[in-house]
């Protein structure tokens, strides 16, 4: 796999304008948009703009856009105006996830539970 855009990936056709996203923020590389359904008063997502089907893999062929994924991360919470934020990188069906192009979710704007889950 080399990021090539897959033509059944929704994400990938979010990066390619052909599905509508609120979009928060936009890099070369990435893009943060509002998760469709929040758990929390932010919920973002942030992507890269190449498609792998987890952060693993893309860290693995990509680590600069992995790198990047993380500092938008903290740039999104900065926007939004809050300093305390989680990120979730669910990797898996079993861990919840759901879309198999590289994301991770910023939850925050509200006390979030201690904890792993
Ligand atoms: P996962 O469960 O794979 O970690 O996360 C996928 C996320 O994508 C879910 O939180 C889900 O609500 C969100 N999502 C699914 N479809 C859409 C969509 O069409 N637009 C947006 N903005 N988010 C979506
Ligand atoms: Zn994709």
């Amino acid at each position: 796999m080399s990021g090539e855009p897959q033509a059944d990936c929704l994400f990938c056709k979010i990066v390619a304008g052909e599905i509508p996203a609120t979009v928060v923020r936009k890099t070369e590389r990435t893009l943060a948009f509002r998760d469709i359904h929040p758990q929390a008063p932010t919920h973002i997502l942030v992507i890269p703009h190449v498609h792998y089907p987890n952060a693993a893999a893309l860290a693995a062929a990509e680590p600069l856009i992995a790198a990047e994924l993380l500092t938008e991360a903290a740039a999104v919470a900065a926007d939004e105006g809050i300093d305390a934020y989680r990120l979730i990188f669910n990797t898996g069906a079993g861990a919840g996830q759901t879309i198999f192009h590289a994301h991770v979710h910023v939850l925050g704007g509200k006390p979030l539970r201690e904890g792993m889950v």
